[in-house]
């Protein structure tokens, strides 16, 4: 009640839900009451309200990806992770905004109007879930869940102050997750604390048969991690090509402090270098529309949501194409455009099939260093929150946010953002990365129990 309430005196202002749903959390909330009452067992996050980014299903909640496309629409199934929430007791509020379909890095593109930073309301949130980083720092809610495609869940989590991980590729199950690049997409808690992150995080995760990328390993001790916090003698290797030129001092200041903090702390610091990390973002920047073209194809105006146009004598076709030029805004018809480029027969190899090979070379990158340390570090983004509509019409400036975390992505390891602080310059949160090799994300929430 008491986060429904703050919902509603802050949301107005703050706009991180595009729907709350107070009756269904209030009847979770008493079904784990009357649990309780009854002297059974239930879990360490039962009761605790959450909020959920507006991508993953709902059964019979509005379920828009911040697209007027999927207007209407209403889930008859839940994703694997809303069910484990469920499960688990969790009670959900309601939907949280965020960039359409998940493209973008700062809220803006929705279709339903920008997220403001609780931090300062004329800046953004971060994107694409800027709606869960919102709803944390605004204490609209003490969990969240969001998706990490290039940084939608560790750059929301940097710019407000908040913690936010992107769990191994496959440790998190996508069904139910509407898919933007299927080979990046990554469902991943967010919260205020290392610990509420590390509890969400063991709710969450482990094999799912719906999605054939899952991994059928144990969930690494995350909890056990988050409550050491012990990082004597372990080796942090900070990437040499995440710093300098475009990088605000005080997030760079922040950084270095962080870092000694942990060498203090007995972990041991050497610089790494990954020379091919400046090829991630175009290589990104190739894969991501290439997928995401195939798998926004779906929406064809027959199978979801809108649709515009059927006057009964129109053909489909020409449904489709009102319904696609009606739904989809700027971003999305750019991703799509180039996607479809990228993947053509005469262009296949020249783009796609390049920026294939440059994702090996990232991987290469990264098991190299993996010889030498156990995590890697940088900041999470190049500079604190900026203004609302500074970017918006510079898709480029706009994609340089993504700089830090695509790597990880692309490799499908582990990686996260923790707070370290306000930059002395502006008095905005500063993120620093952690990123780990797949299956080891323990190691993220050690790193950042250390720093808490
Ligand atoms: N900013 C990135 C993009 O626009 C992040 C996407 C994501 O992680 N969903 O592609």
């Amino acid at each position: 009640e008491a986060h429904l309430e703050r919902i509603e005196s802050v949301d107005p202002a703050v706009h991180a839900f595009l729907h709350v749903d107070s009756e269904r959390a209030l009847d979770q909330a008493a079904a784990v009451d009357t649990k309780i009452k009854k002297g059974e067992q239930v879990g360490p996050l039962a009761g605790v309200p959450l909020a959920l980014k507006d991508v993953l299903t709902y059964q019979g909640a509005p379920t828009t990806c911040g697209s007027k496309i999927l207007e209407g629409w209403l889930p008859p199934y839940n994703a694997t992770v809303t069910q484990r929430l469920i499960e688990a007791g969790i009670v959900i509020l309601g939907k949280t905004n965020m960039d359409e379909f998940a493209m973008g890095s700062s809220t803006e593109n929705s279709a339903y109007g920008p997220t403001h930073n609780p931090w300062d309301l004329d800046r953004i949130p971060g994107g694409s879930g800027g709606g869960s980083s919102a709803s944390l720092a605004a204490f609209e809610a003490p969990l969240a869940i969001g998706t990490d495609t290039g940084g939608s869940i560790r750059q929301p989590a940097a710019v407000t102050g908040t913690v936010g991980v992107k769990p191994t590729y496959g440790g998190t199950s996508r069904f139910g997750v509407v898919a933007l690049a299927s080979s990046l997409d990554q469902p991943g808690p967010c919260a205020r604390t290392v610990l509420d992150a590390a509890l969400l995080h063991q709710v969450i995760a482990g094999h799912d048969r719906m999605d054939s990328t899952s991994i059928d390993a144990p969930v690494p001790d995350v909890v056990g991690a988050a409550r050491s916090g012990d990082v004597a003698g372990m080796k942090i290797g900070v990437v040499k090509e995440l710093a300098g030129e475009g990088y605000a001092p005080g997030v760079e200041q922040r950084f270095r402090e962080a870092v000694d903090q942990l060498e203090q702390l007995g972990a041991e610091v050497v610089p790494v270098s990954c020379p091919n990390f400046r090829y991630a973002m175009p290589a990104y920047y190739l894969i991501l529309p290439s997928e995401a073209s195939s798998n926004l194809a779906k929406f064809d105006a027959m199978r979801f949501g809108l649709r515009v146009g059927d006057d009964g004598v129109a053909s489909a076709e020409e449904v489709m194409n009102k319904t696609r030029g009606a739904g989809f805004g700027a971003e999305v018809k750019r991703r799509i455009m180039i996607g479809t480029y990228a993947l053509s027969s005469g262009y296949y190899d020249a783009y796609y099939a390049s920026a294939q090979k440059v994702r090996t070379l990232i991987i290469n990158d990264f098991k190299t260093a993996y010889e030498q340390v156990d995590v890697l570090v940088s900041p999470t983004t190049p500079t604190t929150a900026f203004k609302i509509g500074e970017k918006v019409d510079d898709p480029l400036a706009m994609y340089l946010n993504d700089l830090c975390t695509i790597p990880s992505n692309l490799a499908g390891n582990a990686s996260a953002s923790f707070p370290v602080g306000l930059a002395p310059e502006d008095g905005l949160p500063v993120g620093l990365q952690v990123i780990a090799p797949p299956l080891a994300d323990d190691r993220l929430y050690r790193v950042g129990a250390a720093l808490e």
